[in-house]
């Protein structure tokens, strides 16, 4: 007892270590509040492990790291650039699209300084923010009108509180869906005050279904796109199309929820699944939503599209101001949209796009690179290049499969599960997935910027064994 109680007391004070060389050193490099919190927690944790009974080191140079780590740490950002290893493109945890070069340069140029955000350069007078994007997307699509809000969940939410507010919005039973976390048709639906009308079945839902509940209190009809899952077999849907001669014979808006929303024909690519945003304006649907960092590979944010006279009211909406966009959301989406003006290049400078549709030799080459670096280095591990497929994610192209090459690492003196885990707590992370006894390292994701770095902390994590 007595013993221990010295040792405490012989912990240096707060004061003491800030005045030592260390505790100066620290002042000169970091916020004299970061340095002292640290000095105070590192203290505390030791004298917590005293008091509970353990046998800490207590010798200064373990007391100084501690301080140390803990300075890092509380000056470190907690939101930081992580290497996707995963594959998966569209990544919801890992911030879903990656900006293009473009876009990440319209940012920093449009919040340097002041914008005309809302100030109309001809006419000298006040403007309105939401017409930067809709040029643009005029231009692309030749769509009306349109307006960029947060996420689709709320140009889903805003259009239906809109348009079909105590009215009743008509919806087939197989679109009833979930995409991921809290997004449910049906509660979106609740929350925006429309009426759920459920039409058909599961998996056939036929136009007269639509017809027969058409009615006086009818706001809406509602097309939502199954983005992230297939109904196969017996199934019938209604095309776009016939809906949109019925909204036209009774007077009803009809609106289509894209999702993903892509601005490219991607048949070519081999996806089927994905109609073009213009393929569904041209069929004559009223308003169509999708999001930005999906498919389109922009920001976070919401898009709707369509007749002037709704997006109007839509806008006009009181709660389109608590969902409206800031300016550098509106920077990155147009210079985002302006890629889509020469597909081709779209489709190279784009990110999200690149990497989906890189052929496979590409990966192959990127992953065959990898390995070779990781092996000179004298990694630690058994080091092979497989063939794997990979998933879009993000809720998009479900059904749509991508060969994919990967660096297969089994280590030797350390388990894969401790491999995954300091990997991910590198001052760079990397999230790589473990398949049976290896850690898969999928090159469709790691960027050819990325690959000496990733070599030298997976070289580091595998020597500390
Ligand atoms: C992803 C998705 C949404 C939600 O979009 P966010 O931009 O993530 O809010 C809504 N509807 C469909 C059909 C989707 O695929």
């Amino acid at each position: 007892m007595k013993k221990k109680k010295d040792e405490r007391s012989s912990l240096p004070s707060v004061d003491e270590i800030l005045k030592g060389p260390e505790g100066a050193a620290w002042l000169a490099s970091f916020p004299r509040s970061v340095v002292l919190q640290a000095v105070r927690e590192a203290i505390a944790g030791m004298r917590q492990k005293l008091k509970d009974g353990a046998r800490p080191n207590t010798s200064s140079a373990v007391l100084f790291s501690t301080i140390e780590g803990r300075i890092h740490k509380l000056s470190s950002y907690s939101l930081q650039p992580v290497i996707n290893a995963t594959g998966i493109v569209l990544h919801t945890n890992l911030g879903r699209a990656v900006l293009s070069e473009r876009a990440i340069e319209n940012v920093i140029s449009v919040s340097r300084g002041y914008s005309n955000l809302e100030y109309d350069l001809e006419a000298g007078k006040r403007g309105k923010r939401h017409v930067h994007t809709a040029r643009i997307l005029h231009q692309l699509i030749g769509a009306e009108d349109a307006l960029i809000v947060n996420n689709n969940a709320a140009a889903v939410f805003l259009s239906l509180n809109t348009l079909a507010k105590d009215r009743e919005a008509i919806v087939s039973r197989g679109e009833l869906v979930e995409i991921g976390g809290s997004f449910r048709v049906p509660d979106v639906m609740a929350a925006s005050g429309a009426m759920l009308r459920e039409v058909g079945t599961t998996n056939k839902t036929h136009l007269h279904d639509y017809e027969t509940a058409l009615c006086e209190r009818t706001g809406l009809i509602l097309k939502v796109h199954q983005s992230n899952y297939k109904v196969i077999g017996f199934t019938e849907d209604v095309p776009v199309s016939e809906l949109v001669r019925l909204g036209k014979e009774h007077d009803i808006p009809v609106m289509y929820d894209l999702g993903s929303g892509n601005l490219i024909d991607l048949k070519p690519y081999g996806i089927h699944s994905e109609p073009s945003v213009q393929e569904v304006l041209r069929s004559g649907v009223d308003l169509i939503t999708f999001s930005g960092d999906k498919l389109l590979g922009g920001p976070q944010g919401g898009v709707i599209v369509g007749r002037r006279d709704l997006i109007e009211k839509v806008r006009k909406n009181p709660l389109a101001r608590a969902v409206r966009v800031d300016k550098l959301t509106i920077a990155a989406f147009e210079a985002t949209l302006m890629e889509y003006l020469d597909p081709a290049l779209a489709l190279k400078r784009i990110p999200v796009l690149d990497m989906l549709f890189q052929p496979a030799d590409v990966i192959q080459a990127r992953a065959k690179k990898l390995a070779a670096r990781l092996r000179k280095q004298g990694a630690a591990a058994d080091i092979v290049v497989v063939r794997d497929v990979s998933k879009a994610g993000g809720g998009s192209l479900p059904d749509a499969s991508f060969d994919t090459f990967a660096v297969s690492v089994v280590p030797s003196q350390i388990t894969v599960n401790d491999l995954e885990r300091q990997l991910r707590s590198a001052p760079r992370p990397v999230i790589a997935r473990i398949r049976e006894n290896a850690l898969l390292l999928d090159a469709r994701t790691i960027r050819d910027s990325e690959i000496q770095h990733l070599v030298e902390i997976v070289s580091d994590a595998l020597s500390r064994a």
